[in-house]
């Protein structure tokens, strides 16, 4: 039997005896008795042994309990030593027959430390990023199962940091430098969490953390602001600086109370909108989400209406006869206080879901009617220009349009003729006696009504005839591609000689090439929008714009 270090050997049978399953021990007067391969082993006596090995120390100690006990056999596992010293044990105690009166136990002892070593380190292995030496996304996982329960998941969350760019880095500089590039972000990882929190590399360019929040959700939004701090500066990978920006995830364990693994989930999915969002990103559930944007758009906008911060943009609709701009449609522009311009296509359904249309349309009327007076007095008279402003289905039910209309008219100084109101099929189908009314107050005011984005509404023609309509807009979607569409070509055919049937105008939105308004102006359409003719415009750019028209 080869000699152990461990100190074992000394007290004797137990490691010589480990391929032999079977010892007995008998206790004689305080003394152990073993007795292995019929070979009888004397022992000094508890205390003697007791000094000398733990192992045989927690034998006498366990044997004397069993002895003790009524129990005829009893099974247990042991455990010696820390980390890679330790070893592990399955022991089995059984009642043998007693010898002469004296009490006799079988003590079987089998070392499964190697057995258990190889799965341990498969385990680990299998847990861990090879590359990174860092928990992978399975090893990850298991800790968080391992730390998350019910009760304690809101002190936690869960953070997913994803390169950006990152496959260029490797393409252009070959796998072993991303390699590198990896193990440098992991450090600098690492230096920027505390000592509890958990990283790993769930993958390709992404890494997880888990944190723990001892001063709430607010912690998390302080270590991804670490997190990008610590990657800010540039990294040199050979002899090159480069700069790798990452995207943040956040879910909170408070608002996630399902599985553990749902946190990493929801976290991944954050990352997922931070890459477009360009922030950091906290995982909500959707409706949540869809709540939150509408309402701060919606704070957002109504202070915008309050402070004045709303403009007026200006887009010439010219005669498509003599390219001369007979008016202006006056589009609301939004620039937020970060700076962002958000499209009327965004905020309109906003103002009209909370009623905020009510305000942006009257201060539109308003600002289009002070635009009126002040071109007419740089003019020095009538600078015989219309302006069209949109008149949204929800104003009309909701305001008393003939009034609000009229009272920014007189409050400039402005005719009426010089107005082009323009409506949607929409607002006439909801109440048609209702508009039927203020259409024709409005046409006492002498304004110019048009039918906007005509073609896409509800189709029901009957009301053109009955309604005072001066003008048909026909929408964008049937201008555009036209020339390459003839079911487009037939449908505008349609629309321009029903218009002239019932002595309407018209007007052909989004003409962005020349061959396309000649082409428009030969099927008898009277006014082009677009592009073409030029973008919305401010106040100042549009008036500069007409006086050039005009001379
Ligand atoms: P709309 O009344 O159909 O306005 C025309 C839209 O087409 C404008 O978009 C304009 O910028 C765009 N457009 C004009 N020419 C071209 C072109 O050649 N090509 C292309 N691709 N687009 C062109 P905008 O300004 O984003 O307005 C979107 C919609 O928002 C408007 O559609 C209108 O329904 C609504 N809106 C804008 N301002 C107001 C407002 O003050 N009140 C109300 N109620 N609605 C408004
Ligand atoms: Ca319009
Ligand atoms: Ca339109």
């Amino acid at each position: 039997m080869p000699a152990r270090a461990d100190g074992l050997l000394e007290t004797g049978l137990m490691l010589d005896l480990l391929p032999v399953p079977a010892v007995t021990v008998a206790l004689e007067g305080g003394k152990l008795q073993f007795n292995a391969l019929n070979r009888p082993f004397r022992m000094a006596g508890l205390g003697t042994v007791a000094g000398e090995s733990p192992l045989i120390r927690l034998l006498g100690t366990q044997l004397r309990r069993f002895l003790e006990s009524d129990e005829t056999w009893r099974e247990t596992a042991w455990q010696f030593g820390e980390e890679v010293d330790c070893r592990y044990f399955r022991v089995l105690f059984a009642r043998h027959d007693a010898h002469r009166g004296t009490p006799r136990c079988l003590v079987t002892l089998v070392d499964q430390t190697s057995e258990l070593r190889t799965e341990h380190s498969l385990r680990r292995e299998m847990a861990t990023d090879s590359l990174t030496g860092l928990p992978n996304r399975a090893g990850f996982s298991d800790q968080l199962e391992e730390l998350i329960t019910i009760d304690n998941a809101e002190s936690f969350a869960v953070l997913v940091v994803n390169l950006d760019r990152f496959s260029r880095v490797n393409a252009c500089m070959g796998g072993l430098a991303g390699d590198e590039l990896l193990i440098s972000v992991a450090r600098r990882l690492k230096g920027a969490l505390r000592g509890r929190d958990i990283l790993s590399r769930m993958g390709g360019d992404e890494f997880g953390v888990l944190l723990t929040l001892d001063e709430g959700p607010g912690d998390a939004l302080h270590v991804a602001k670490r997190v990008q701090a610590a990657l800010a500066t540039p990294f040199r990978l050979s002899s090159f600086e480069i700069r790798i920006d990452c995207s943040i995830g956040i879910a909170l364990g408070a608002d996630n109370k399902g599985e553990p693994e749902d946190l990493i989930r929801h976290a991944q999915f954050a990352v997922k909108r931070a890459k477009t969002s360009g922030r950091t990103e906290v995982y909500h559930t959707r409706a949540f989400d869809i709540a939150r944007e509408q309402f701060s758009i919606e704070t957002e906008l109504r202070r915008a209406i309050e402070n004045g911060q709303m403009t007026l943009a200006y887009q010439p609709i010219c005669d498509l006869g003599s390219g001369k701009i007979i008016s202006f449609e006056a589009l609301a522009r939004w620039t937020n206080e970060n700076g962002v311009a958000i499209s009327p296509d965004e905020f309109i359904p906003v103002a009209e879901e909370s009623g905020l249309i009510i305000p942006l349309g009257r201060w539109a009327m308003e600002e289009a009617a002070r635009t009126l007076a002040a071109w007419d007095a740089a003019t020095g008279g009538d600078s015989e220009v219309k302006i069209a402003v949109n008149l949204s289905a929800i104003q009309l039910q909701r305001d008393r349009i003939p009034e609000m209309v009229q009272a920014a008219l007189e409050r400039y100084g402005v005719s009426g003729t010089r107005l082009t109101l323009e409506l949607t099929e929409s607002a006439i189908v909801s109440d048609p006696d209702r508009i039927s009314r203020t259409m024709l107050a409005l046409k006492d005011l002498g304004a110019t009504l048009a039918m906007d984005d005509f073609g896409t509404g509800y189709s029901n023609l009957a009301y053109l005839q009955k309604l005072p309509i001066d003008l048909l807009k026909i929408d964008r979607s049937f201008i555009s591609g036209m020339l390459a569409d003839r079911d487009k070509i037939a449908i505008v055919r349609a629309i321009l000689s029903l218009a002239q049937a019932l002595g309407m105008q018209t007007t052909a939105e989004g003409i962005e090439t020349n061959e396309l308004a000649q082409t428009l102006a030969a099927l008898g359409c009277t006014h082009g929008q677009g592009y073409l003719y030029a973008r919305p415009l401010p106040e100042a750019e549009a008036y500069s714009l007409l006086l050039a028209s005009k001379a």
